[in-house]
């Protein structure tokens, strides 16, 4: 599962650091004191004790449940009454013991227990066994070229499968190190100038870099210099990739994935950094495009996405009738939407719930109309849903937060009729200070009514 020990850096945050020997040690020491535990929580600070606790699980072979320190009651009671972890591990000091021996436990063993976003409805226990991790690291591994000499900068929470699943326990497994930041542009242009070579990131980080890049061409100078930007958690606006990508040179890699299934589609460190795409599936990983049915719409036609292989988790926890709703015919379920182009690449439209808007007998995806609002230069942010509508069955709104005065209603009406189809112009605009978001940043749609 992990690199061997040896002197090489595997993790930094801030001033504290390990070596891969110290963390195999320090890992070990405390998977000694887990052994025999089906299910340990970790109250997941950014922080290295949690990054060692973790790989203390994995080593134990007891399925680690990360939480998130920001839950509140209700939250945190849900997610520990649903997972019933037999110990909750919080800041445990690092203690250089006698490391246990630890036999490699199957593949099929929990390893993970990793909350969804709750961006749909009440957070799901996701288990992912540990082949689901190893196979989707070295698959991605495959895809970016990722080797031992890479060195992560990594500004992401640990607990979700993005910072913890890939961002941790990727470098970890692949021999190269990580190092935490609380994450500024300038954070993560520093590390890029003094080592680092690739980041991870979500859309709102690429928003700020694509801001602070501009204005500064010393910072477009650091980001310039990496090897691999990868966003992923939410859909990348074109405009912030393109703006990227012309004041430092660097297109984004973008990747497709969730709690689920972890990364099943992404842009290949060779391939053609196609804004608005998330590329093709990655290595071992099928991917179908279907209609209600589950036939393949075919290419240039929205469907959703199923996906099949050894990336799936096993099941949601205490959840059966989830689990069972999840899967048709072997294939998983992910309740997303997207469109191939015929070179087989993958665009994500959006959420079948929230994001696909049947208005006027036309099925219309809210991310396109997002990406051609952000291009008006009155709008900031933008969320893009559907109501009710009597006439349309749903008509478009366009929940924008203005960048300076507000723009008139049907200035952003006409610039999307121009753009795209007069059918998909928002019929009503409403005006925000901030889109609600949660900690991945990602757009919470249905707090927006
Ligand atoms: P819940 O399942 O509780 O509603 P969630 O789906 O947000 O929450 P995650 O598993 O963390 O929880 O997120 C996965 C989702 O994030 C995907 O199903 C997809 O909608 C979105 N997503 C991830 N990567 C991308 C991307 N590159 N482009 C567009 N959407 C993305
Ligand atoms: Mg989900």
């Amino acid at each position: 599962m992990f690199a061997e020990p040896s002197d090489r850096e595997a993790l930094r945050f801030g001033e504290k650091s390990l070596t891969y020997a110290e963390l195999h040690q320090a890992a070990g020491t405390l998977a000694e004191r887990l052994k025999g535990n089906i299910r340990v929580a970790v109250w997941a600070t950014s922080t290295l004790e949690t990054c060692v606790s973790v790989v203390a699980g994995l080593k134990a072979g007891v399925a680690i449940v990360p939480l998130n320190p920001k839950l509140g009651e209700r939250e945190l009671e849900h997610i520990l009454g649903d997972s019933k972890p037999d110990l909750i591990l919080r800041d445990e000091p690092i203690v250089f013991g006698e490391p246990g021996t630890f036999d490699e436990p199957g593949p099929e063993t929990p390893a993970l227990v990793i909350y969804t976003s709750g961006t749909t409805g009440p957070p799901k226990g996701v288990v992912l066994p540990r082949r689901s991790l190893t196979s989707n690291i070295d698959a991605l591994a495959q895809a970016w070229q990722w080797t031992s000499g890479d060195v992560l900068v990594h500004g992401l929470p640990l607990f979700h499968v993005h910072g913890l699943g890939i961002g941790v326990l990727g470098p970890l497994r692949i021999g190269g190190a990580v190092r935490h930041v609380k994450f500024s542009p300038e954070a993560i242009g520093h590390e890029l100038a003094t080592g680092a070579t690739m980041m991870f990131g979500v859309p709102t980080m690429y928003h700020r870099i694509a801001e602070a890049v501009e204005n500064d061409a010393a910072l477009a100078d650091q980001f310039r210099t990496a090897r691999l930007l990868v966003s992923g958690s939410a859909a990348l606006p074109a405009s912030d990739h393109e703006r990227i990508a012309k004041a430092t040179g660097q297109g984004i890699v973008e990747r497709y994935g969730m709690s689920e299934t972890l990364m099943n589609v992404s842009v290949r460190f060779d391939g053609d950094r196609r804004p608005g795409a998330v590329g093709l599936p990655v290595d071992g990983v099928d991917v179908q495009v279907v209609d209600e049915q589950g036939h393949d719409v075919g290419d240039g036609a929205i469907g959703e996405i199923e996906v099949r292989g050894p990336n799936l988790f096993l099941e949601y926890l205490n959840r059966p009738d989830a689990t069972e709703a999840a899967f048709r015919d072997g294939w998983f379920r992910t309740g997303d939407m997207a469109v191939r182009d015929p070179d087989g690449y993958i665009r994500i439209v959006g959420r079948q719930a929230t994001d696909l808007i049947k208005s006027g007998g036309y099925k219309i995806g809210a991310g396109e109309i997002e990406n051609v609002l952000l291009e008006h230069p009155s709008v900031a942010e933008v969320a893009v849903t559907g109501e009710p509508d009597d006439d349309l069955g749903e008509r478009i709104v366009a929940w924008v937060v203005p960048a300076g005065e507000a723009p008139e209603p049907s200035a952003l009406r006409d610039h999307v009729a121009k753009l795209l189809s007069p059918h998909k112009r928002p019929r009503v605009v409403r005006y925000l200070q901030a889109l609600p978001r949660n900690e991945m940043g990602k757009v919470l749609k249905r707090e927006l009514s």
